[in-house]
């Protein structure tokens, strides 16, 4: 059993448009692919279309949290609600020219007490259940603190058993308070833009990111990094040995939803035991996947078995 966790979910609107709207023009456009975002959810999505045990945790409030409801309940994702004041988000994504444009709203504030429920559900969850794998924690939280993450790692680290790997898929400022705190988690996955804001450097290169997975004090005692870099694939360092991987090129409908189909590859392959670099293979194919399509986070195992061929995982020799 695999647990996601989602405390910003959002409304999506995709439109996807042969050129991109003319700033002060009156815009008429097809209606967009609605769906329910938030990069839990898409990871829950996509682990659902990979036939793994799957309970998404997320917030809803207000009108749109009944929306979303009622769509996560029409897609048959398992959820468990925490409800809050404030209302579920909206975003709106443009493709055009291969060009994605994201206006994504902050969305309402998460009180602690939310999040210590969430704790106690997950506690209670793995007591009763015996073979909870992965707990993942996708995304940004609106919280007056930034140490909230801290909070939730000390507490997830105080009961759940070490056979259940942590997972955040998170970016600055939250990342940075993670990385500090004394209790890690096991995996990490920023892309490259996470990684630069968290350094506050500009990283644009494969070598220099394994230069800095090589390097970095900031991120040497997480077990597992994934850096993950689009059409070029991924650097991961997996207990110190560092893997380059490389991936065919393909027709890219909707890239929206690819990194967090990814993180979902990453805990099936946890779960299911593969190897260091099954489990690098199995990820990136389940992010492109999600990339052939206009659903987000519906991944396709025929398809991701044959991506997983073409996958190229290289081990680097940097000591
Ligand atoms: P995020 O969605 O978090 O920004 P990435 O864009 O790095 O993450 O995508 C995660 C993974 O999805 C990539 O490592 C790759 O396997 C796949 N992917 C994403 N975009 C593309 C693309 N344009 N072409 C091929 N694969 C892609």
């Amino acid at each position: 059993m695999i647990i996601t966790v989602t405390f910003n979910p959002s409304l999506d609107s995709i439109y996807t448009l042969s050129q991109f709207p003319i700033e002060g023009d009156h815009n008429r456009v097809p209606n967009p692919y609605r769906t329910v975002g938030g990069k839990g959810i898409n990871s829950a999505r996509a682990l659902l279309s990979l036939g793994a045990d799957v309970l998404a945790l997320t917030t809803i409030g207000g009108d749109n949290g009944q929306v979303v409801k009622s769509k996560l309940d029409t897609e048959q994702i398992p959820v468990h609600y925490f409800p809050i004041k404030g209302d579920t988000r909206v975003s709106m994504t443009v493709m055009a020219n291969g060009i994605q444009t994201e206006i994504v709203e902050k969305g309402p504030n998460v009180e602690t007490d939310i999040v210590l429920n969430v704790i106690e559900f997950i506690k209670h969850y793995s007591k009763t259940e015996e073979d909870l794998s992965c707990v993942s924690i996708n995304g940004t939280i609106n919280h007056c603190s930034n140490n909230i993450y801290c909070l939730l790692l000390d507490k997830l680290h105080e009961f759940l058993s070490p056979n259940t790997k942590i997972l955040f898929d998170v970016s600055q400022p939250l990342l940075g308070e993670v990385l500090k705190n004394k209790n890690l988690p096991y995996f990490i996955k920023p892309n490259l833009k996470e990684l630069s804001e968290l350094l506050n450097i500009p990283v644009t290169k494969k070598e220099e990111v394994i230069d800095i997975l090589s390097k970095t004090n900031l991120l040497s005692d997480i077990p597992f990094t994934l850096i993950s870099m689009g059409a070029d694939g991924a650097v991961a360092r997996i207990n110190n040995q560092i893997y380059n991987i490389s991936i065919p090129s393909i027709k890219v409908i909707n890239p929206t939803g690819s990194g967090d189909s990814t993180v979902a590859g990453v805990c099936y392959a946890l779960e299911r035991g593969f190897s260091n670099i099954d489990t690098l293979k199995f990820a990136m194919a389940c992010g492109m996947s999600n990339a052939l399509h206009e659903e987000v986070g519906r991944v396709q195992s025929d398809e991701v078995e044959e991506l997983t061929n073409k996958v190229i995982v290289e081990e680097i020799d940097y000591k």
